[in-house]
């Protein structure tokens, strides 16, 4: 089912390879609609649960400084968890907790930051999410400075983590990213068999103007990951005109 959805892709992946994410959006003509964010919840960076703004566990890997800065910024109206959440995982190891109950811990805990704000909040069952409850497929994690970014709102857009970079530190980010790296390495995702140095898993900055998605990609080029050419830097502007 993961090589199935991974597959679907392949056309796409064909012309990001070869021609660079930024001439490859340049083709998508509905481009735009991937900057305008209908939803005010935070998510998971879990490619099954797009729209929203998105951290590892809806920000269950964050600290206390970082989880009240990411809220601050964000402003939702809701907190989301999801089944089979890869974040919650990290969660229960770090804590001590049983990882067989983690997906319990995950509610928890979006269910008390949501209350303690006056929140709602939402659980997304597997039947809900955007990929097979086996895995994640995706071969990209877009870094994205905007804050608006949902690859699900466009066609043609590969499905990928999202790590909504502009209400994180560049520190706090560049952890996410490399939870992205982890899970997609893994056993849970298209690991080394699927990924290689000819099909690399992408690291994707999003910007609004060139400077900012030079800084970016240096940023992620910071990410110490040691996977070589398994993994590979790109980026991307964010369409200016409504033509684009
Ligand atoms: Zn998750
Ligand atoms: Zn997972």
């Amino acid at each position: 089912m993961i090589e199935k959805r991974s597959h679907a892709e392949d056309a796409a992946y064909q012309a990001i390879y070869r021609d660079g994410i930024d001439a490859y959006t340049k083709t998508l003509p509905r481009l735009r609609q991937a900057f305008e964010l209908e939803k005010k919840c935070v998510s998971c960076m879990d490619e099954g649960t797009p729209g929203g703004t998105h951290a590892a566990g809806s920000g269950m890997l964050m600290n206390d400084v970082e989880l009240e800065q990411y809220f601050a910024a964000t402003k939702p109206d809701e907190v989301t968890s999801h089944e089979g959440c890869g974040a919650a995982k990290l969660y229960a190891e770090a804590h001590g907790l049983d990882i067989e109950r983690s997906d319990h811990y995950a509610q928890e805990w979006a269910k008390h930051e949501a209350d303690k704000r006056g929140l709602r909040y939402r659980h997304i069952a597997a039947a809900d999410m955007e990929r097979p409850s086996e895995g994640h497929f995706a071969r990209t994690c877009y870094y994205d400075t905007t804050g608006t970014f949902n690859w699900d709102a466009a066609e043609g857009l590969a499905a990928g983590f999202v790590v909504s970079r502009k209400y994180m530190t560049p520190e706090y980010a560049l952890r996410e990213a490399s939870v992205a790296l982890d899970i997609a390495f893994g056993d849970h995702g298209l690991g080394t068999k699927l990924l290689s140095e000819e099909k690399p898993f992408l690291l994707v900055a999003i910007a609004e103007d060139a400077k900012q998605l030079a800084e970016a990609k240096k940023e992620l080029g910071r990410l110490a990951h040691g996977r070589g050419k398994q993994v590979r830097i790109d980026g991307f502007l964010k369409p200016r005109s409504e033509k684009n």
